[in-house]
Protein backbone atom coordinates (compact mmCIF):
# COMPACT_ATOMS: atom_id res chain seq x y z
CA UNK A 1 0.00 0.00 0.00
CA UNK A 2 1.40 3.48 -0.83
CA UNK A 3 1.21 6.28 1.62
CA UNK A 4 1.71 9.12 -0.74
CA UNK A 5 -0.76 10.66 -2.74
CA UNK A 6 0.12 11.30 -6.14
CA UNK A 7 0.86 14.66 -7.80
CA UNK A 8 -2.32 15.05 -9.21
CA UNK A 9 -4.12 14.16 -6.00
CA UNK A 10 -1.45 16.51 -3.89
CA UNK A 11 -1.83 19.27 -6.02
CA UNK A 12 -6.03 19.25 -5.09
CA UNK A 13 -5.45 18.71 -1.89
CA UNK A 14 -3.10 22.06 -1.25
CA UNK A 15 -5.52 24.05 -3.55
CA UNK A 16 -8.65 22.92 -1.69
CA UNK A 17 -6.77 23.47 1.97
CA UNK A 18 -5.78 26.65 0.88
CA UNK A 19 -9.07 27.66 -0.62
CA UNK A 20 -10.61 26.20 2.77
CA UNK A 21 -7.96 27.95 5.02
CA UNK A 22 -8.42 31.31 3.25
CA UNK A 23 -11.71 31.47 2.11
CA UNK A 24 -14.03 29.01 3.66
CA UNK A 25 -12.51 29.37 7.32
CA UNK A 26 -13.37 32.57 8.64
CA UNK A 27 -17.14 31.85 8.58
CA UNK A 28 -17.44 29.27 10.82
CA UNK A 29 -17.12 30.57 13.88
CA UNK A 30 -20.24 32.36 13.71
CA UNK A 31 -21.98 28.83 12.70
CA UNK A 32 -20.88 26.79 15.76
CA UNK A 33 -23.66 27.77 17.73
CA UNK A 34 -26.54 28.65 15.23
CA UNK A 35 -27.58 26.50 12.25
CA UNK A 36 -26.21 27.83 8.80
CA UNK A 37 -29.17 29.52 7.06
CA UNK A 38 -29.92 27.52 3.77
CA UNK A 39 -29.64 30.52 1.61
CA UNK A 40 -26.18 30.91 2.76
CA UNK A 41 -25.38 27.04 2.85
CA UNK A 42 -26.21 27.05 -0.96
CA UNK A 43 -23.52 29.71 -1.45
CA UNK A 44 -20.72 27.79 0.80
CA UNK A 45 -21.97 24.93 -1.35
CA UNK A 46 -21.14 26.13 -4.36
CA UNK A 47 -18.10 27.42 -3.93
CA UNK A 48 -16.55 23.87 -3.04
CA UNK A 49 -17.82 22.21 -6.01
CA UNK A 50 -15.31 23.65 -8.17
CA UNK A 51 -12.37 21.78 -5.81
CA UNK A 52 -13.97 17.99 -6.39
CA UNK A 53 -16.21 18.46 -3.16
CA UNK A 54 -19.53 16.37 -4.91
CA UNK A 55 -20.06 13.37 -7.06
CA UNK A 56 -17.20 10.81 -5.50
CA UNK A 57 -17.40 7.28 -6.82
CA UNK A 58 -20.12 8.47 -9.62
CA UNK A 59 -18.38 8.16 -12.70
CA UNK A 60 -17.08 11.28 -14.42
CA UNK A 61 -19.33 10.79 -17.64
CA UNK A 62 -21.92 10.73 -15.15
CA UNK A 63 -20.96 14.29 -13.59
CA UNK A 64 -18.56 12.76 -10.60
CA UNK A 65 -15.47 14.84 -9.53
CA UNK A 66 -13.13 12.59 -11.08
CA UNK A 67 -11.38 11.95 -7.49
CA UNK A 68 -10.77 8.76 -6.14
CA UNK A 69 -12.39 7.88 -3.04
CA UNK A 70 -9.29 7.92 -0.93
CA UNK A 71 -8.14 11.89 -2.20
CA UNK A 72 -12.06 12.84 -1.71
CA UNK A 73 -12.09 11.49 1.91
CA UNK A 74 -8.80 13.46 2.73
CA UNK A 75 -10.71 16.59 1.12
CA UNK A 76 -13.06 16.11 3.48
CA UNK A 77 -11.26 15.56 6.59
CA UNK A 78 -9.74 19.31 5.99
CA UNK A 79 -14.01 20.25 5.34
CA UNK A 80 -14.30 18.71 8.76
CA UNK A 81 -11.12 20.29 10.66
CA UNK A 82 -12.94 23.89 9.41
CA UNK A 83 -15.78 23.88 9.16
CA UNK A 84 -18.51 21.07 10.51
CA UNK A 85 -21.64 22.06 9.68
CA UNK A 86 -20.75 22.90 6.06
CA UNK A 87 -18.80 19.22 5.78
CA UNK A 88 -21.62 17.56 7.44
CA UNK A 89 -24.08 19.06 5.38
CA UNK A 90 -22.00 18.32 1.82
CA UNK A 91 -21.15 14.71 2.75
CA UNK A 92 -25.09 13.88 3.60
CA UNK A 93 -25.00 15.64 0.08
CA UNK A 94 -22.57 13.08 -1.07
CA UNK A 95 -24.73 10.43 0.04
CA UNK A 96 -27.86 10.89 -1.53
CA UNK A 97 -25.73 11.50 -4.58
CA UNK A 98 -24.28 8.08 -4.36
CA UNK A 99 -28.41 6.69 -3.82
CA UNK A 100 -29.14 8.46 -6.62
CA UNK A 101 -26.53 7.27 -8.75
CA UNK A 102 -26.78 3.63 -7.22
CA UNK A 103 -30.70 3.53 -7.33
CA UNK A 104 -32.03 6.19 -9.12
CA UNK A 105 -34.35 5.97 -12.10
CA UNK A 106 -33.16 7.53 -15.07
CA UNK A 107 -35.41 10.34 -14.37
CA UNK A 108 -34.97 10.88 -10.97
CA UNK A 109 -30.97 11.03 -11.94
CA UNK A 110 -31.59 13.33 -14.40
CA UNK A 111 -34.23 15.66 -12.09
CA UNK A 112 -32.16 15.45 -9.11
CA UNK A 113 -28.15 14.33 -9.53
CA UNK A 114 -26.94 17.54 -11.46
CA UNK A 115 -28.29 20.03 -8.63
CA UNK A 116 -26.43 17.93 -5.94
CA UNK A 117 -23.10 18.28 -7.46
CA UNK A 118 -23.37 21.52 -7.64
CA UNK A 119 -24.40 22.77 -4.75
CA UNK A 120 -27.44 24.07 -6.14
CA UNK A 121 -29.60 21.57 -3.78
CA UNK A 122 -29.20 20.05 -0.50
CA UNK A 123 -30.51 16.59 0.10
CA UNK A 124 -31.58 14.36 3.31
CA UNK A 125 -31.48 10.37 3.72
CA UNK A 126 -34.39 9.57 6.40
CA UNK A 127 -34.27 5.98 7.70
CA UNK A 128 -34.57 6.31 11.56
CA UNK A 129 -37.73 7.14 13.11
CA UNK A 130 -38.59 7.30 16.98
CA UNK A 131 -39.17 3.08 16.98
CA UNK A 132 -36.26 2.26 14.52
CA UNK A 133 -32.90 3.68 15.33
CA UNK A 134 -29.55 0.97 14.88
CA UNK A 135 -32.28 -1.40 13.06
CA UNK A 136 -33.98 0.38 10.01
CA UNK A 137 -35.21 -2.75 8.91
CA UNK A 138 -38.06 -2.04 11.62
CA UNK A 139 -39.35 1.37 9.61
CA UNK A 140 -43.19 1.56 10.04
CA UNK A 141 -43.54 4.41 7.94
CA UNK A 142 -45.98 3.42 5.30
CA UNK A 143 -46.85 4.26 1.81
CA UNK A 144 -49.82 2.55 0.71
CA UNK A 145 -51.07 2.33 -2.43
CA UNK A 146 -53.09 4.86 -4.53
CA UNK A 147 -53.96 6.29 -7.79
CA UNK A 148 -50.32 5.20 -9.51
CA UNK A 149 -48.63 6.10 -6.51
CA UNK A 150 -48.40 6.13 -2.74
CA UNK A 151 -49.34 7.41 -0.20
CA UNK A 152 -47.37 8.34 2.84
CA UNK A 153 -47.28 8.69 6.47
CA UNK A 154 -45.40 7.95 9.62
CA UNK A 155 -42.50 10.22 11.39
CA UNK A 156 -38.94 10.56 10.69
CA UNK A 157 -35.94 11.70 13.05
CA UNK A 158 -32.39 12.92 13.61
CA UNK A 159 -32.09 13.76 10.25
CA UNK A 160 -29.32 15.44 9.14
CA UNK A 161 -30.00 18.76 6.39
CA UNK A 162 -33.64 17.48 7.20
CA UNK A 163 -34.81 21.56 7.67
CA UNK A 164 -32.52 22.68 4.66
CA UNK A 165 -32.92 19.75 2.37
CA UNK A 166 -34.86 20.47 -1.01
CA UNK A 167 -35.60 17.26 -1.07
CA UNK A 168 -35.61 13.39 1.17
CA UNK A 169 -34.72 9.67 0.03
CA UNK A 170 -37.34 8.04 2.70
CA UNK A 171 -36.73 4.53 3.47
CA UNK A 172 -40.83 3.47 3.36
CA UNK A 173 -42.71 0.45 4.07
CA UNK A 174 -45.07 -0.63 1.25
CA UNK A 175 -48.52 -2.49 1.41
CA UNK A 176 -46.24 -5.79 0.91
CA UNK A 177 -44.54 -5.44 3.97
CA UNK A 178 -41.29 -4.70 2.06
CA UNK A 179 -39.24 -1.61 1.89
CA UNK A 180 -38.48 1.00 -0.84
CA UNK A 181 -37.09 4.22 -1.12
CA UNK A 182 -38.99 6.87 -2.17
CA UNK A 183 -37.54 10.65 -3.07
CA UNK A 184 -39.99 13.34 -1.27
CA UNK A 185 -39.58 16.90 -2.57
CA UNK A 186 -39.58 19.48 -0.09
CA UNK A 187 -43.47 20.65 -0.18
CA UNK A 188 -44.21 17.12 0.58
CA UNK A 189 -43.60 17.26 4.71
CA UNK A 190 -42.93 19.45 7.89
CA UNK A 191 -39.46 19.79 9.44
CA UNK A 192 -38.86 20.76 13.06
CA UNK A 193 -35.09 21.01 13.80
CA UNK A 194 -33.72 19.07 16.76
CA UNK A 195 -31.26 21.01 19.19
CA UNK A 196 -28.05 18.40 19.84
CA UNK A 197 -25.23 18.98 21.83
CA UNK A 198 -22.71 19.55 19.42
CA UNK A 199 -22.52 20.34 15.53
CA UNK A 200 -25.12 22.56 16.29
CA UNK A 201 -24.26 24.55 12.63
CA UNK A 202 -25.70 21.78 10.59
CA UNK A 203 -28.61 21.44 10.45
CA UNK A 204 -30.70 17.70 12.63
CA UNK A 205 -34.44 17.78 11.95
CA UNK A 206 -37.57 15.82 12.22
CA UNK A 207 -39.79 15.18 9.34
CA UNK A 208 -43.53 14.72 9.16
CA UNK A 209 -45.53 12.83 6.69
CA UNK A 210 -49.04 13.39 6.97
CA UNK A 211 -50.69 11.63 4.24
CA UNK A 212 -48.27 12.91 1.76
CA UNK A 213 -49.09 11.89 -2.23
CA UNK A 214 -45.94 10.84 -4.57
CA UNK A 215 -45.68 8.94 -7.92
CA UNK A 216 -44.96 5.14 -8.29
CA UNK A 217 -42.46 7.52 -10.50
CA UNK A 218 -40.73 8.71 -7.20
CA UNK A 219 -40.25 5.11 -6.03
CA UNK A 220 -36.62 4.18 -6.46
CA UNK A 221 -35.29 1.16 -8.33
CA UNK A 222 -35.19 -2.47 -6.83
CA UNK A 223 -38.17 -2.48 -5.17
CA UNK A 224 -38.70 -4.10 -1.68
CA UNK A 225 -34.99 -3.95 -1.31
CA UNK A 226 -34.73 -0.36 0.22
CA UNK A 227 -33.18 -1.46 3.60
CA UNK A 228 -30.55 -3.52 1.91
CA UNK A 229 -29.31 -0.59 -0.18
CA UNK A 230 -29.66 1.17 2.97
CA UNK A 231 -27.20 -0.67 4.83
CA UNK A 232 -24.76 -0.89 1.90
CA UNK A 233 -24.40 2.34 1.40
CA UNK A 234 -23.73 2.39 5.21
CA UNK A 235 -19.78 1.30 4.17
CA UNK A 236 -19.39 4.56 2.05
CA UNK A 237 -21.21 6.87 4.74
CA UNK A 238 -18.78 5.43 7.58
CA UNK A 239 -15.79 6.25 5.74
CA UNK A 240 -16.86 9.82 5.62
CA UNK A 241 -18.08 9.70 9.22
CA UNK A 242 -14.69 8.26 10.27
CA UNK A 243 -13.23 11.14 8.32
CA UNK A 244 -15.26 13.37 9.88
CA UNK A 245 -13.67 12.41 13.41
CA UNK A 246 -10.32 12.70 12.15
CA UNK A 247 -10.75 16.61 10.98
CA UNK A 248 -12.34 17.04 14.37
CA UNK A 249 -9.62 15.84 15.87
CA UNK A 250 -7.23 17.34 14.12
CA UNK A 251 -8.85 20.29 14.74
CA UNK A 252 -8.44 19.59 18.45
CA UNK A 253 -4.98 18.44 18.40
CA UNK A 254 -4.07 21.86 16.64
CA UNK A 255 -5.28 24.07 18.87
CA UNK A 256 -3.90 22.15 21.76
CA UNK A 257 -0.44 21.98 20.02
CA UNK A 258 -0.76 25.95 19.31
CA UNK A 259 -2.07 26.70 22.89
CA UNK A 260 1.08 24.31 24.65
CA UNK A 261 3.45 26.38 22.43
CA UNK A 262 2.10 29.56 23.96
CA UNK A 263 1.14 29.50 27.51
CA UNK A 264 4.14 29.70 30.16
CA UNK A 265 3.83 27.97 33.34
CA UNK A 266 6.42 27.26 35.84
CA UNK A 267 8.81 29.98 33.69
CA UNK A 268 8.19 27.98 30.67
CA UNK A 269 5.59 26.83 27.72
CA UNK A 270 3.56 24.12 29.33
CA UNK A 271 4.78 22.26 26.30
CA UNK A 272 7.87 21.78 27.90
CA UNK A 273 6.31 19.58 30.36
CA UNK A 274 6.46 16.05 30.35
CA UNK A 275 3.02 14.98 30.86
CA UNK A 276 2.02 17.81 28.66
CA UNK A 277 4.01 16.50 26.38
CA UNK A 278 2.73 12.63 27.20
CA UNK A 279 -0.94 14.17 26.11
CA UNK A 280 0.27 15.55 22.91
CA UNK A 281 1.90 12.20 21.90
CA UNK A 282 -1.08 10.26 22.83
CA UNK A 283 -3.37 12.31 20.49
CA UNK A 284 -1.03 12.34 17.68
CA UNK A 285 -0.51 8.38 17.96
CA UNK A 286 -4.39 8.20 18.29
CA UNK A 287 -5.09 10.38 15.54
CA UNK A 288 -3.09 8.67 13.11
CA UNK A 289 -3.98 5.15 13.82
CA UNK A 290 -7.85 6.89 13.19
CA UNK A 291 -6.46 8.54 9.63
CA UNK A 292 -4.69 5.05 8.84
CA UNK A 293 -7.83 2.96 9.25
CA UNK A 294 -10.07 5.02 7.16
CA UNK A 295 -7.84 5.66 4.23
CA UNK A 296 -7.20 1.78 4.06
CA UNK A 297 -11.51 1.54 4.23
CA UNK A 298 -11.42 4.28 1.67
CA UNK A 299 -8.91 2.51 -0.77
CA UNK A 300 -10.75 -0.87 -0.52
CA UNK A 301 -14.29 1.18 -1.23
CA UNK A 302 -12.51 2.85 -4.13
CA UNK A 303 -10.95 -0.49 -5.50
CA UNK A 304 -14.47 -2.38 -5.21
CA UNK A 305 -13.18 -4.93 -2.79
CA UNK A 306 -15.98 -5.60 0.49
CA UNK A 307 -14.80 -3.12 3.20
CA UNK A 308 -17.79 -3.76 5.31
CA UNK A 309 -15.28 -4.51 8.30
CA UNK A 310 -12.95 -2.27 7.53
CA UNK A 311 -15.12 1.02 7.39
CA UNK A 312 -16.93 -0.38 10.47
CA UNK A 313 -13.23 -0.33 12.01
CA UNK A 314 -12.50 2.89 10.49
CA UNK A 315 -15.84 4.82 11.91
CA UNK A 316 -15.92 2.56 15.12
CA UNK A 317 -12.10 3.72 16.60
CA UNK A 318 -12.47 7.30 14.75
CA UNK A 319 -15.32 8.46 16.59
CA UNK A 320 -13.96 7.26 20.25
CA UNK A 321 -10.31 8.86 19.42
CA UNK A 322 -11.49 11.88 18.47
CA UNK A 323 -13.71 12.23 21.65
CA UNK A 324 -10.51 11.20 23.85
CA UNK A 325 -8.23 13.61 21.31
CA UNK A 326 -11.02 16.40 22.32
CA UNK A 327 -11.14 15.98 25.63
CA UNK A 328 -7.38 16.38 26.32
CA UNK A 329 -7.52 19.01 24.34
CA UNK A 330 -9.49 20.88 26.70
CA UNK A 331 -7.30 19.69 29.45
CA UNK A 332 -4.27 21.22 28.11
CA UNK A 333 -6.67 24.34 27.89
CA UNK A 334 -7.12 24.56 31.24
CA UNK A 335 -9.79 27.03 32.25
CA UNK A 336 -9.91 28.55 28.96
CA UNK A 337 -10.89 25.00 27.41
CA UNK A 338 -14.25 25.10 28.89
CA UNK A 339 -15.10 28.94 27.47
CA UNK A 340 -17.28 29.58 24.97
CA UNK A 341 -14.69 32.33 24.08
CA UNK A 342 -12.59 29.76 21.90
CA UNK A 343 -13.87 26.69 19.81
CA UNK A 344 -11.99 24.23 21.86
CA UNK A 345 -14.95 23.01 23.70
CA UNK A 346 -17.62 22.93 20.36
CA UNK A 347 -14.50 20.39 18.91
CA UNK A 348 -15.71 18.29 22.19
CA UNK A 349 -19.05 18.34 21.88
CA UNK A 350 -18.97 17.77 18.42
CA UNK A 351 -16.49 15.14 18.78
CA UNK A 352 -19.66 13.48 21.41
CA UNK A 353 -22.05 13.02 18.58
CA UNK A 354 -19.74 11.27 15.46
CA UNK A 355 -20.17 7.67 17.96
CA UNK A 356 -23.91 7.74 17.61
CA UNK A 357 -24.58 8.26 13.70
CA UNK A 358 -24.36 5.72 10.80
CA UNK A 359 -24.65 2.99 13.66
CA UNK A 360 -23.27 3.37 16.60
CA UNK A 361 -20.09 2.41 18.63
CA UNK A 362 -21.93 -0.72 19.75
CA UNK A 363 -23.50 -1.53 16.39
CA UNK A 364 -19.61 -1.34 14.65
CA UNK A 365 -18.35 -3.41 17.13
CA UNK A 366 -21.25 -6.58 16.32
CA UNK A 367 -20.54 -5.64 13.08
CA UNK A 368 -16.35 -6.29 13.02
CA UNK A 369 -17.21 -9.40 15.32
CA UNK A 370 -20.03 -10.56 13.05
CA UNK A 371 -17.78 -10.71 10.24
CA UNK A 372 -14.88 -12.41 12.08
CA UNK A 373 -16.60 -14.67 13.46
CA UNK A 374 -19.64 -15.63 11.05
CA UNK A 375 -22.32 -15.15 13.54
CA UNK A 376 -24.11 -12.04 14.55
CA UNK A 377 -25.17 -11.03 18.15
CA UNK A 378 -27.97 -9.25 16.45
CA UNK A 379 -30.62 -10.40 13.76
CA UNK A 380 -29.69 -9.51 10.70
CA UNK A 381 -30.76 -11.12 7.34
CA UNK A 382 -27.54 -9.95 5.68
CA UNK A 383 -25.21 -11.72 8.24
CA UNK A 384 -23.14 -15.10 7.95
CA UNK A 385 -20.80 -14.68 6.08
CA UNK A 386 -17.12 -14.59 7.58
CA UNK A 387 -14.60 -11.96 6.49
CA UNK A 388 -10.80 -12.47 8.15
CA UNK A 389 -10.73 -9.21 9.38
CA UNK A 390 -7.30 -8.31 8.70
CA UNK A 391 -7.02 -9.41 4.72
CA UNK A 392 -6.67 -6.09 3.18
CA UNK A 393 -4.60 -5.19 5.49
C1 LIG B 1 -26.40 13.86 14.66
C2 LIG B 1 -27.19 12.71 14.10
C3 LIG B 1 -27.44 12.68 12.75
C4 LIG B 1 -28.20 11.64 12.21
N1 LIG B 1 -28.50 11.65 10.89
C5 LIG B 1 -29.35 10.72 10.38
C6 LIG B 1 -29.77 10.80 9.02
O1 LIG B 1 -29.36 11.68 8.26
N2 LIG B 1 -30.65 9.86 8.57
C7 LIG B 1 -31.12 8.88 9.37
O2 LIG B 1 -31.93 8.08 8.92
N3 LIG B 1 -30.74 8.79 10.68
C8 LIG B 1 -29.88 9.69 11.20
N4 LIG B 1 -29.49 9.63 12.51
C9 LIG B 1 -30.02 8.57 13.36
C10 LIG B 1 -28.98 7.55 13.72
O3 LIG B 1 -28.71 6.73 12.62
C11 LIG B 1 -29.48 6.77 14.93
O4 LIG B 1 -29.54 7.68 16.02
C12 LIG B 1 -28.62 5.59 15.26
O5 LIG B 1 -28.72 4.59 14.28
C13 LIG B 1 -28.99 4.99 16.62
O6 LIG B 1 -30.36 4.82 16.75
P1 LIG B 1 -31.08 5.34 18.09
O7 LIG B 1 -30.63 6.73 18.33
O8 LIG B 1 -32.53 5.11 17.93
O9 LIG B 1 -30.50 4.46 19.23
P2 LIG B 1 -30.95 2.96 19.60
O10 LIG B 1 -30.93 2.09 18.39
O11 LIG B 1 -32.22 3.02 20.37
O12 LIG B 1 -29.77 2.53 20.55
C14 LIG B 1 -29.70 2.99 21.91
C15 LIG B 1 -28.45 2.36 22.53
O13 LIG B 1 -28.55 0.92 22.45
C16 LIG B 1 -27.43 0.39 21.78
N5 LIG B 1 -27.86 -0.77 21.01
C17 LIG B 1 -28.83 -0.85 20.07
N6 LIG B 1 -28.90 -2.09 19.57
C18 LIG B 1 -27.94 -2.81 20.19
C19 LIG B 1 -27.50 -4.16 20.12
N7 LIG B 1 -28.05 -5.03 19.26
N8 LIG B 1 -26.49 -4.55 20.94
C20 LIG B 1 -25.90 -3.68 21.77
N9 LIG B 1 -26.27 -2.40 21.90
C21 LIG B 1 -27.28 -1.97 21.13
C22 LIG B 1 -26.90 1.52 20.91
O14 LIG B 1 -25.53 1.34 20.62
C23 LIG B 1 -27.15 2.72 21.79
O15 LIG B 1 -26.10 2.85 22.72
C24 LIG B 1 -28.70 10.63 13.06
C25 LIG B 1 -28.42 10.67 14.43
C26 LIG B 1 -27.68 11.70 14.96
C27 LIG B 1 -27.41 11.72 16.43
Amino acid sequence: MDFEFDDTARAVIDAATAFLDGEIAPHAAQYREHMVPKERMHALLRSLAPFGFFGTLIPEEAGGSGLDFTTSIRLYEELFRVFPALAGTAFVNQMVGYGLHMDGTDEQKRRYLPGLLTGERIGCQAATEPEAGSNPKDIRMRAAAERGGFRLKGRKVWISNGSIADFCIALVRTDDGQTNRMIIDRDGYSARELETLGQRGWSTAELLFDDTWVSEGNRMTGAGAGAQQTLRDFTVARCFAATMAVGTARAALDAAVDYARSRHQWGKPIGQHQLIQEMVADMATELDCARLLTYRAAWMVQGGRRADTQASMAKYYASEAALRIASKAVQIHGALGLSRDLPVESYFRDARMISIPDGTTQLQQLIIARNLLGMAAFTDAGAGRAQPAGRAA
